[in-house]
């Protein structure tokens, strides 16, 4: 018999960032709890194929995947309320939809037909969906589409989506999560750009069966009544979504107004138990500690505000939380601009009063140098630093620089000419500069790394083979690995397929680790990264 698999929509009203992306991974992880099968998609109406070439400073992190997809950082959301891995067909863009329609033309698979802005791509979406669904061999797929409606730029995934409801009406449901503002010259909560929201969405064809309320405060009876009323749904499915401290606390607060089930019930389901416990005691861990560790997250990008900071940098932030929780500890994070280190390098002193330095993923030239000085501090002084992709080849540099002193010794992307090239290009990357290939060229997604045995590394991770996400152009140089480990930075991860240099370790350092992966991706709330894990046990101890 063929299995019956359930698509729940998320969609938006009134703003964008209302918190669409948390109340799908939110839901989803009570379905898990549930024991039923859930993946989640993300729907990024950009023209853009992949978020590889969207500025994260504008668009938020760009989140890869197992399979090498350069996703939305939703998507991490997902994964880490999930506990699961996803893959490159749960995300899409208009962009990637519209490139394969215009393939298959190319390909005569229209057989000669008139190719459709209607049907042909709401029927490329609903295509992708069903695959995805299938792919993961999902009981509920819950599908988010970016934006808010009223919006030009989602129509066409809203169209795929009423396609999708009207050929199968119990197996598709809607849920509007908008925006409620109190404006402060009013005090009060207002009901009405939701009611026009709710509207917008009708006039797609579609009437949500739920609404999550999003707001400041709790949305009360009066206002439930009023929204249910002329958004045309149950008051008992309005559900009230007030800001919480954690977004941990979420999926805690959707179970307690029993969405779920109520969701469950509209698809033709019988309700379920939840076993919530391991959340329970997690946001326990959140709210209880109180000991802190203060880490410095060290980088460019970082002069244009902490709210955008935050959304570029949220798996590496998010990856210092969970283990700072597995520690008992609270985590306590500070951005500090990089370039103050290059026009004030005495400055770099500031560092002595952190536990943990931590220097993230990056691009370009600027704010390098001081991130090298950053780094310097942390090598002379022993204190815990960790240093992802990017913080792996300056941390080489460095030490290539200040210990081997190989003065000039650079990496290609910032000083194409140097004559101590500790990180360079390989060739086929080097074509891909030159004819301006840069769109899902970079070294991407899961390759396996042989630990060495007795390193810190291989003991954080208790395994010898290790499978890590990367995202870069660049690499180590394997000319210069003897001279550098003879000096006590050592290679103690190597791909066994290409060699290349995947972790350096600092010998006689309490924590001195450097990946060229990106291990933030893989991080979960109850089940930290390894080597976030011991980096905080680390700047813990360094106190
Ligand atoms: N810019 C470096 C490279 O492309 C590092 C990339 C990164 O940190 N993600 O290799």
């Amino acid at each position: 018999m063929k299995k019956v698999r359930k698509f729940i929509f998320v969609v938006g009203g009134v703003i964008s960032g209302v918190g669409k992306g948390v109340t799908c991974a939110s839901l989803g992880a009570i379905y898990k709890a549930k024991g039923l099968k859930v993946t989640a998609l993300k729907i990024d109406p950009y023209i853009n194929v992949d978020a590889g070439t969207m500025n994260p400073v504008e668009h938020g992190e760009v989140f890869v995947t197992d399979d090498g997809d350069e996703t939305d950082q939703d998507m991490g959301n997902y994964e880490r309320f999930l506990d699961t891995s996803l893959l490159s067909g749960n995300y899409m863009t208009t962009g990637r939809v519209y490139l394969t329609v215009i393939e298959n033309e190319r390909s005569m698979k229209y057989k000669g037909r008139c190719v459709q802005v209607v049907p042909h791509i709401p029927e490329e979406i609903i295509g992708r969906i069903k695959r995805a669904a299938e792919a993961q061999d999902a009981d509920v797929t819950i599908i988010e589409i970016g934006g808010t409606v009223g919006e030009y730029e989602n129509i066409l995934f809203l169209e795929a989506a009423r396609i999708m409801k009207l050929q199968d009406p119990g197996s598709v449901a809607f849920i509007l999560v908008s925006y409620m503002p109190i404006p402060s010259h009013l005090g009060e909560m207002k009901t009405k750009p939701t009611q026009h929201a709710s509207r917008a969405l009708n006039s797609a064809g579609i009437n949500a069966d739920f609404i999550v309320a999003r707001g400041k405060d709790v949305l009360d009876k009066p206002r439930l009544e009023k929204l249910a009323i002329f958004c045309n749904i149950p008051a008992e499915r309005c559900i009230s979504a007030p800001d919480v401290s954690s977004i941990y606390e979420l999926p805690l607060l959707l179970e307690k107004a029993d969405l779920a089930n109520k969701l469950l019930k509209v698809l033709g389901l019988k309700p379920r138990k939840t076993d919530m416990t391991p959340w329970i005691s997690l946001n326990k861990k959140i709210v209880q500690t109180t000991k802190e560790v203060k880490i410095a997250v060290v980088g460019k990008y970082f002069g244009t505000g902490d709210y955008t900071l935050s959304d570029s940098y949220i798996s590496v932030i998010e990856s210092i939380k969970h283990a700072a929780w597995f520690n008992n500890v609270k985590p306590v994070l500070e951005w500090i601009d990089s370039e103050e280190f290059e026009k004030k390098p005495a400055s770099v002193k500031l560092l002595a009063k952190f536990d943990g330095i931590l220097v993230p993923g990056g691009f370009g030239t600027r704010g390098v140098e001081g991130i090298m000085n950053a780094i310097k501090f942390a090598r002379e002084n022993n204190k815990p630093y960790l240093g992802l992709c990017y913080g792996m080849q300056l941390a080489s540099i460095e030490f290539a620089r200040n210990v081997l002193n190989k003065k000039n010794a650079h990496t290609v992307e910032v000083n194409a000419t140097t004559i101590d090239p500790i990180i360079h290009i390989n060739p086929k990357q080097l074509e891909n500069v030159r004819h301006n290939r840069y769109g899902g060229t970079m070294r991407l997604g899961a390759y396996d790394c042989v630990l060495k045995k007795g390193s810190k590394t291989q003991k954080a991770y208790g395994e010898d083979k290790i499978s890590e996400r990367h995202r870069h152009r660049y690499e180590f140089n394997n000319d210069y690995r003897k001279m550098i480990e003879e000096a006590g930075l050592e290679v103690v991860g190597v791909n066994p397929e290409s060699d290349l240099v995947e972790i350096v370790e600092l010998k006689n350092h309490p924590f001195f680790v450097g990946t060229q992966f990106h291990p933030e991706f893989k991080s979960r709330p109850m089940r930290p990264q390894p080597l976030f894990r011991e980096f905080v046990k680390a700047a813990i101890s360094s106190k």
